[in-house]
């Protein structure tokens, strides 16, 4: 098969000189397909985020193959020779240590340089933390955006909040533990206290939680609490009719920033009246 070719059939797997993009487990190795193990098996060789961890599922399942280290520090190395391999006929795996590959990981490098060669590309579709919680969280589903770990840089990711902040639709964010504290503190000065959220811990694990259900609880219910495990954040969107209070939280902010830049009260409120959509008088009694 390649890009032309609408009808052609695959053949057995694995094919020659296709590369294999492989789920594999979030945390419960029970989750991995038929289908990927027999790809992990078969395939001339695996190229994974973390040998040591890929060959826990491997040595779980009775596997052994090449595996070889395919990482973000080595990508661009490694992309020229899994390249070469793959015109040469081999068979090649990527696996990351959890979940999709090219998803928060090693992968979306690799199969941009292969489609330019006019390689096939396969994904032997696995878990993936963002679907799971999204779809545990009883939020909307059917639309969504995915911001995958917000940046660290202070003015980027004010941006990206903002944006979150504004948005319809249901977004979901990749955190660590260490600083979900420092994110739940952000995402109640950009969205407010009552904004629903859904905190998802250790999915498919032993010690998986969701907690909920508006960002005023959940700081309430970690506040003290060591946090450990893997966390992905669910947030709900804002409601399509105008949130007033929402209005409120951002232009008081925004008023803040342009006063303390040197505007004047005045100024300040006349351009944010203008650029929201409201009379002067009105930000003057929002505030
Ligand atoms: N490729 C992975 C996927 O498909 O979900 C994501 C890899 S990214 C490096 C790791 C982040 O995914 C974690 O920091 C966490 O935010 C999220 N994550 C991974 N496993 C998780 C789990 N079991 N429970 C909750 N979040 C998880």
């Amino acid at each position: 098969m390649n890009n032309n070719s609408l009808l052609s059939h695959r053949k057995e797997e694995p094919e020659n000189g296709v590369l294999y993009i492989v789920g594999t487990p979030i945390g419960n190795l029970n989750d991995i397909s038929q289908r990927a193990l027999n790809i992990l098996k078969k395939v001339s060789i695996v190229a994974c985020e973390d040998t040591r961890q890929t060959k826990k599922i491997m040595s779980k399942f009775n596997i052994s193959n090449k595996l070889i280290s395919f990482n973000k520090h080595n990508s661009a190395i490694k992309i020229p020779k899994i390249v070469k391999a793959l015109k040469e006929g081999k068979s090649i795996a990527i696996v990351s240590d959890a979940g999709m590959p090219g998803i928060c990981d090693p992968g979306e490098d690799i199969t941009k340089s292969v489609k330019l060669e006019g390689i096939d590309i396969i994904c032997v579709p696995g878990a993936c933390a963002a679907i799971t919680a999204l779809v545990s969280s009883g939020l909307p589903s059917s639309s969504f955006v995915f911001e995958g770990f917000l940046p660290r840089k202070q003015s980027d990711r004010e941006k990206i909040l903002l944006k979150i902040s504004k948005n319809e639709k249901t977004t979901i964010i990749y955190e660590s533990p260490k600083r979900l504290c420092k994110l739940l503190k952000e995402l109640l000065e950009f969205c407010g206290g009552d904004r629903e959220i859904m905190v998802a811990r250790e999915l498919t694990k032993k010690f998986e939680e969701h907690v909920g259900n508006n960002i005023n609880e959940v700081i309430e219910l970690l506040k003290d609490k060591d946090i450990i495990g893997e966390i992905t954040i669910v947030l709900k969107g804002i409601n399509k009719k105008r949130d007033l209070n929402h209005d409120k939280l951002i232009i008081k902010k925004d008023l803040n920033d342009l006063i303390n830049a040197g505007l004047s009260l005045s100024a300040a409120s006349k351009y944010l009246a203008k650029k929201n959509g409201f009379k002067k008088s009105e930000i003057y009694n929002m505030i």
